[in-house]
């Protein structure tokens, strides 16, 4: 049955008086503004759970924290090891940075590199343990902290990883490629991370200098 308010327009269409018109629009304002309120309130409640908006890995702060923990659990300094003993055996750190990724925007645009960014955040999230940690700490720059892992194993997750990004394919992008460099060091160098940092770094620049799309490993420069 047709509500007494409402009458058949000439198309068929259901009209409603102004008053319920009105009462309409103020609704749907009010949820529009009750959605805009939640979304600004997770985006909050994300980056002060060191959440990256964009990608939903962790942000620079999670992960140096994240870091120094392992460190310290590595160096003895803390009776945590205790119980996580063996996952803390060795630590190490895989630098990821795409391949340039300058031009995927020029020539793309600007969603699809972030589409990019999520996939490649995806692909790395899924891969790595519970334990793991993966931060991105640059417009296309990650790190993975691996627990438990000595320079050889890191080296061939982030072999994994180069392969894996080299053949990602893009629904919407069918041209697009992307692959990306890394730099692996390990705690068996350094129980500092000062010192991890740099090795890491220092592997990825060597990484791009000698061609991209490799894996170069900081004890073997
Ligand atoms: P290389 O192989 O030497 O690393 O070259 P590259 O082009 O990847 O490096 P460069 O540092 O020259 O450029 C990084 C680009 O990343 C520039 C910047 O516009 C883009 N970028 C940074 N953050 C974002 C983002 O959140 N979304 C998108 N789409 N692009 C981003
Ligand atoms: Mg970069
Ligand atoms: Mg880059």
């Amino acid at each position: 049955m047709e509500s007494a308010h409402r009458r058949r327009g000439a198309q068929g269409s259901i009209e409603t008086p102004e008053s319920e018109q009105e009462a309409l629009k103020q609704r749907v304002e009010q949820l529009e503004g009750e959605n805009t309120l939640l979304k600004e309130r997770i985006k909050h409640l994300e980056s002060q759970l060191g959440i990256d908006q964009l990608t939903g890995t962790s942000n620079r702060g999670v992960f140096e924290n994240e870091l120094e923990r392992s460190l310290k659990i590595i160096r003895g300094e803390t009776e945590e090891h205790r119980s996580t003993a063996e996952h803390h055996k060795e630590i190490s750190l895989i630098f990821v940075d795409l391949d340039h990724f300058k031009q995927i925007n020029d020539t793309y645009g600007h969603p699809a590199g972030d589409e990019v960014l999520r996939k490649v955040s995806a692909l790395l999230m899924d891969s790595v343990r519970e334990t793991d940690i993966v931060a991105r700490v640059g417009g296309e720059e990650f790190v993975v902290l691996m627990r438990g892992a000595d320079e050889s194993v890191a080296a061939r997750d982030a072999e994994d990883f180069r392969m894996k990004i080299s053949q990602m394919e893009f629904e919407n992008y069918p041209d697009l490629q992307v692959t990306a460099s890394f730099g692996v060091s390990s705690s068996e160098s350094s129980q500092l991370a000062k010192d991890l940092y740099e090795k890491a770094d220092k592997a990825l620049y060597e990484a791009k200098r000698s061609g991209r799309n490799r894996v170069i490993v900081a004890g073997k420069i």
